[in-house]
């Protein structure tokens, strides 16, 4: 073969590679996260992490699938069209978990019950829902969720919408709009059954207002909808809760008297009262909240700017348990994360503190001794796993960003040193060995610039919409 034709082979087999489908797609609605994305969401959820612990909240793990009953025992079985549901080899239903709190009750009930209270108690993962997916709406995605069972209410409530938003300040979300009803106060409003009351919730949670009325006819009961009408559309600062006192009259009076001590408690954690409002109209999705209930926006994120939502519940009586205060919340971590690219707000992955690069042979085994001292120190550093030459290994070193390549020549290792090259500035200097690891840890991170990215398909984007369920 003549070397054009070698040249054309090479060109023609790089063409196939390029233009040959992957044998697997990763399922509807799932997500692949490269390194820099995985470096933004490891940022978020520490961030929350940090402040949950800060707030004496300790982390819990449960399994990703429960079974089904544990899902449909308070929402009955028509939630399972959301889910993925299963049946095991052994003819067991299950179910992959849509959420954290159902299963954290459980393990409350079953294991954890005779632990002082309050409990407080924290978990991060991922999540399942059959959704339509569509930008920031997946099929799995990961939660950062938070309880506290066995607090008095109020102050239990305060705490969670506490450390909800303070989630987002930490993150350095800007844009942080809570909103904060009370579902408890339009459960005894609603003189039905729960299978009736649910329905009229969920055409209030919809803002439907033709079925809102069809089903209050159905109910003998056309005359609340008006009230329920205007107590949805109320939002605003704690003088709505005057006005939605006067529509629901004295009955409800205690339910927003809460709300307003909440708002106190909330001035004392330093919350501004610029985050949230009250807002009547928040009913949340699911059937076990009883009390307050809120949820929280990042206004910028269009469609799904709904970042988070919680409230207090009561599934430890449904789980077998005892009646005991239970409040919590859970912020979607994909949704955090958008929000933090689009305000600019996540920092930058840090970055490999060294690259060594043996040069020549015979400075292999020198090589990983160096490496070995540096990662013991702790700093991030790597080697050169490839056998390239000392240019081949300074444009690595520059491709993966990393702030100093670590240069070991015989002539130096023979006088223990190794010259040091600041990949920024390609500044190069001579250092002993045996100040190598001091010195870079003392040197300031200046950022080297970031790797290139290469683009990636997001679930729920227009090319990944193409196929139906
Ligand atoms: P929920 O448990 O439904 O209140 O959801 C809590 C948060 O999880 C929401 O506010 C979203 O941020 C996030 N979330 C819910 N469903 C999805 C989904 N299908 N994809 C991505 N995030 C979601």
């Amino acid at each position: 073969m003549t070397a054009s034709q070698r040249g054309f082979q090479k060109r023609l087999s790089s063409v196939i590679i390029y233009a040959a489908s992957p044998m697997f797609e990763r399922p509807r609605g799932t997500n692949d996260w490269g390194p820099e994305d995985m470096a933004k969401r490891r940022f978020v959820e520490s961030r929350f992490v940090q402040l949950a612990e800060s707030f004496g909240f300790r982390e819990v793990s449960t399994p990703a699938f429960e079974s089904l009953e544990l899902f449909t025992a308070k929402s009955g079985p028509a939630i399972v069209r959301e889910l993925y549901a299963f049946k095991d080899q052994g003819g067991r239903d299950l179910a992959l978990r849509p959420e954290f709190t159902a299963s954290i009750l459980r393990f409350y009930v079953s294991d954890l019950r005779s632990r002082p209270k309050p409990l407080k108690l924290y978990s991060t993962g991922n999540v399942f829902r059959y959704e339509e997916p569509q930008k920031g709406r997946y099929r799995e995605f990961s939660q950062v969720n938070a309880e506290i069972i066995g607090g008095a209410a109020l102050p239990s409530d305060a705490e969670v919408i506490a450390l909800a938003i303070g989630t987002m300040r930490a993150i350095g979300l800007k844009q942080v709009k809570a909103r904060i009803g009370n579902i408890g106060i339009l459960r005894r409003f609603l003189p039905f059954a729960s299978a009736d009351q649910a329905v009229v919730l969920h055409s209030l949670d919809k803002r439907n207002f033709p079925m809102l009325d069809a089903e209050l006819d159905r109910l003998g009961r056309p005359d609340l909808s008006k009230a329920l009408r205007q107590l949805v559309e109320l939002s605003g600062d704690v003088s709505v809760l005057d006005q939605a006192a006067k529509i629901l009259g004295s009955e409800a009076s205690a339910g927003f008297e809460y709300l307003r001590k909440i708002a106190d408690l909330l001035d004392a954690y330093g919350v501004s009262r610029r985050d949230y409002a009250f807002d009547m109209g928040v009913v949340r999705g699911l059937d076990y909240y009883t009390g307050m209930v809120f949820e929280i926006d990042s206004p910028n994120l269009g469609a799904e700017k709904q970042v988070g939502g919680g409230g207090a519940y009561n599934l430890a009586e449904v789980f077998g348990g005892e009646r005991i205060a239970q409040t919590g919340f859970a912020l979607g971590l994909d949704r955090l994360v958008m929000a933090a690219e689009a305000e600019q707000a996540t920092e930058p992955p840090r970055p490999l503190d060294a690259y060594v690069v043996p040069i020549g042979e015979g400075v292999q085994e020198k090589g990983i001794e160096v490496l070995t001292s540096l990662r013991a120190a702790g700093l991030g550093a790597d080697i050169d796993l490839v056998g390239r030459g000392p240019s081949k290994n300074l444009d690595y070193a520059n491709a993966i960003g990393a702030r100093y390549a670590v240069l070991l020549g015989e002539k130096e290792l023979n006088a223990s040193k190794a010259t040091v090259r600041d990949m920024a500035s390609g500044v190069q200097r001579e250092v002993a060995l045996a100040d190598l690891a001091d010195a870079i840890l003392r040197s300031p991170v200046s950022r080297a610039p970031e790797p290139a990215k290469p683009r990636r398909r997001a679930a729920g984007t227009r090319a990944g919409r193409s196929r139906r369920h």
